[in-house]
Formats: C-alpha cells, structure tokens, sequence
C-alpha cells in the first residue's frame, strides 16, 4: 500500500508518514478502534480518501524542522515508495529513521536506523492464529537485525486468554538473551469489537511488568482506556501533531 498523510511535531522535531494496509490480520488490531463496524481485518484504519506520491512526500518534509522521520502503519514496510524515501530522510535531510511501530516482516532496510518492533505472541500456534504468519520468520528478523546492530525497540498486547501473562514473559525472556538492554513495553489490551478478550487489570499490568523486569532492564506500561487511546494527544504531547500533508 501507500502512505496518505503526514504528521509533524515541531517540540520534537520529529515527522510521521502514515501508511494504509498491513499483511497480518490481527482479530485484535488497535486500528479497529478507528474503523467502525465496516473496517476490514488488516485493513482495519478507515480507507484514506487518496495517497500521496512520493514527490508530493519529500515537497512537505523539506518545509519542516527534523530530527526523526517515522513510518508507521498499519504495516510501513508495504509501502512501494518506502526504501527510496528512507533513501531521502538518511541522505538528502540527514535524519535518523525509524519504524515507529512495524510487526517485524521486514527489518533488513537500507538507511534504516531502528525499528520498534511488536512482537504477538511466544506459542508459535498462538502465533500463527492471532496472525496469520509463523513466529519463527518474525523473530528470527528481529534477532537478526538486533545482531546486524539496528536500534531496536520491542512491544507487545497483553490480552489476557490470548497472549497470557506467560507468554509476556517468554517474549521478554527472549529479548534478555539478546541483551537486558533492549527496551520493552507492554501494552494492555484495548478492546476492539466483537472480541471476546477483557482490558488486562491493574494488578495483572504490574505483575505483568514486574516479570518482565526479570529479564529486561527497561520495561514500560501503557494501560490505556478505549478512549484515551483515540484522545493520546490529551496525555502525551509527543502525540500533538499537526497534519502537514
Ligand atoms: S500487525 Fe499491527 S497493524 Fe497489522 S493487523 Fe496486526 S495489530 Fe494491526
């Protein structure tokens, strides 16, 4: 697919591309959240009215101040455009980039800096059905890229009776092998639609960190409600953004 918008934060000189689509198809994606009943699995943002070409892209980014250029998805690495834009950011604007939030498919990018990857679940059969896709191909581009020296970031959904508290903790136990320094973030659950799965409780999201620490030396939380999730700007300023194409 195609980016369709971007987003500038001028505080932290930082600009978003946007991109519509994603490969997987998570019956629990976030997204939903934004689609109504009509958003289609994978597809799940609502469908942008057009998408921007890569001139109309690399036109906006030069009227703003950077430090960071983002991609973010649904899935950034489907956009057709994105190795010659990474191109652009790293050696036209000399910018640091960054998969603002990616699950993993494709790592292994030119003038790529570092990648916040989400990381699903540790049952390889849990895996596959929340979606669609082996594990061992998802970390296995995750270690290789840790090892090839890419700035790496690691996220996961807490979903209580999908991705137990046990599995949180084999991810982040994975990620200690790799190094305690990786940082790590768990997420709880935010409940989408016609999903039979509950928000994780306080105390789960504690003991769920506290786990994790065994393991990692930087492990955050966000326990966000369905509606402070679509209102992030309101508790996090890095999220005031204005549009600029
Ligand atoms: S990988 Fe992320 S964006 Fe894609 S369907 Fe799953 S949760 Fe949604």
């Amino acid at each position: 697919m195609s980016f369709h918008s971007i987003t500038h934060n001028a505080k932290y000189r930082f600009a978003t591309l946007h991109n519509y689509g994603c490969m997987f198809r998570c019956p629990v994606c976030s997204y939903k959240l934004h689609s109504g009943p009509e958003g289609r699995p994978g597809y799940a943002w609502p469908k942008p009215d057009g998408f921007l070409t890569t001139g109309q892209i690399k036109e906006a980014l030069r009227t703003v101040d950077l430090a960071t250029l983002y991609f973010m998805g649904g899935e950034p690495t489907m956009a057709r455009n994105l190795a010659e834009l990474l191109d652009f950011g790293k050696n036209t604007m000399g910018v640091r980039t960054f998969l603002g939030h990616c699950n993993g498919w494709k790592l292994d990018l030119p003038n790529l800096d570092g990648a916040n990857v989400g990381l699903k679940a540790w049952d390889p059969q849990v895996h596959r059905a929340y979606t669609g896709r082996e594990k061992d191909l998802i970390f296995g581009n995750f270690q290789r890229a840790f090892e090839a020296g890419m700035d790496l970031k690691a996220n996961v959904v807490y979903v209580p009776g999908l991705v137990d508290v046990d599995q949180v903790e084999a991810i982040a136990a994975w990620l200690g092998s790799l190094s305690r320094d990786i940082r790590f973030h768990i997420m709880g659950y935010i409940p989408v639609p016609g999903q039979p799965y509950e928000r994780p409780t306080a105390e789960q999201m504690t003991e769920a960190v506290a786990c994790c620490k065994r393991h990692l030396n930087q492990v955050g939380r966000s326990h966000l409600t369905s509606e402070e999730a679509r209102n992030h700007a309101v508790r996090d300023d890095r999220f005031a953004v204005k549009q600029i194409a």
